[in-house]
């Protein structure tokens, strides 16, 4: 990360960028605006990656902050540009993510700091021992002089590659539920056990597993998924008494997940019941949805309209650190077509004039928002 970090300050130097990693091991660059106290707008995403990834998640969302800077020419907005790289976006080392966009709106706490990796290392330790001094933390954090963040990504997903069109724009983040259910029955033999006399908690958890999919299909924009499941005792020659399985099941309204997620309990405690089983659940995680800001949402669909692309109104199903700043300040994402669908994977790829439409609707983003009145609003009293 140290290497990664200084050979973004190498291409942001030339830029007049002021450089420094906060306490978090953000890496933060600002590019002045034309008058000082101006308001900041925050562009980027994160710098961590997953094992195995591919070439794009994250970091394309810092380079192409960096070429927008680029691309001005040393030209200047009433309002300054922070270009930010997160650390520890996707939580693999301590099983926590967003670390360091946490850091930004002031929610990493002591919890969150004694978390521990693999060998036992806390996250304090680990910022310690980067070079960083975990005390400093709090002066990571937004000031109120923040006009929005704006964070470019790819897709990682097929909607904009099946609609055939380059960028989209993120309205909300999907909330999520994640369940465990345990469908609990009765082990017997499988020679001897007529068909009508069974309490068979595969044949049952099976049930569900297509009700959900039923459900999943039949309600715009949900997605439900059964990924895991453990039979018990497992044999051949065994008719299983207990089946634990997971449900993963997210939309951008809350209240759809919610009326969904009730009626996916339902329909398990019926088949339960008509089986002769009982069923439990347990709540994993239970994640609201994240609004994006509306008025900057309609910058951006202005914005990829003018860079000549037709914009795609969408939500994100996965997690990003736009969610995390959007408790804060006025958050939104552009998301890049990802070819195929693939991500977090090293055949992830981006197309090169998509990302040339990418920064091309930045650029007219930034013309937007000087004279916005997000940005009025912002700009210190005379
Ligand atoms: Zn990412």
């Amino acid at each position: 990360m140290h290497d990664c970090h200084n050979e973004i300050f190498g291409w942001m130097r030339p830029l007049g960028a002021e450089l420094r990693i906060d306490a978090a091991g953000n890496l933060r660059g600002l590019y002045p605006a034309t008058t000082p106290n101006a308001p900041k707008l925050f562009i980027g995403s994160h710098l961590d990656t997953v094992p195995n990834a591919g070439a794009y998640d994250g970091i394309l969302g810092v380079v192409l902050a960096v070429a927008l800077l680029e691309a001005l020419e040393g030209r200047q907005f009433p309002f300054a540009i922070e270009v930010v790289g997160f650390s520890e976006e996707e939580g693999v080392r301590f099983g926590s993510p967003f670390i360091g966009s946490r850091a930004l709106i002031g929610t990493l706490d002591q919890d969150l700091m004694s978390h521990r990796d693999a060998n036992g290392i806390s996250v304090a330790q680990a910022i310690a021992d980067f070079g960083l001094n975990p005390t400093e933390i709090p002066q990571a954090a937004l000031k109120d002089d923040i006009l929005g963040y704006v964070e470019f990504h790819i897709e990682q997903g097929p909607v904009l590659d099946t609609l055939g069109r380059p960028l989209g724009v993120v309205e909300a983040i999907a909330g999520q539920s994640r369940l465990e259910f345990t469908f609990v029955g009765r082990a017997n033999h499988a020679g001897t056990t007529p068909m009508n006399l069974r309490h068979d908690a595969i044949a049952a958890a099976a049930e569900w597993i297509g009700a959900v999919e039923r459900q999943a299909q039949a309600v715009p924009g949900l997605v439900a998924t059964v990924g895991k499941i453990d039979a018990k005792p497992s044999a051949t020659n065994v008719i299983a008494g207990e089946v634990r399985l997971t449900l993963d099941i997210r939309h951008g309204s809350d209240e759809i997940r919610t009326s969904s997620l009730n009626h996916l309990i339902r329909s398990a405690e019926e088949i339960a019941q008509k089986r002769g089983l009982l069923v439990s659940r347990k709540t994993l995680l239970s994640q609201p949805a994240v609004a994006m800001h509306p008025f900057l949402v309609s910058e951006i669909e202005a914005a990829i309209r003018a860079s000549g692309c037709e914009p795609h109104r969408m939500v994100s199903g996965a997690g990003h650190d736009a969610m995390i700043l959007a408790e804060k300040v006025p958050a939104a994402m552009i998301f890049l077509r990802s070819p195929g669908g693939i991500s977090h994977d090293p055949a992830e790829s981006v197309r090169i004039e998509d990302v040339a439409s990418a920064l091309e609707c930045g650029l007219q983003l930034l013309d937007q928002l000087s004279s916005s009145p997000l940005l009025q609003k912002r700009m210190p009293r005379a």
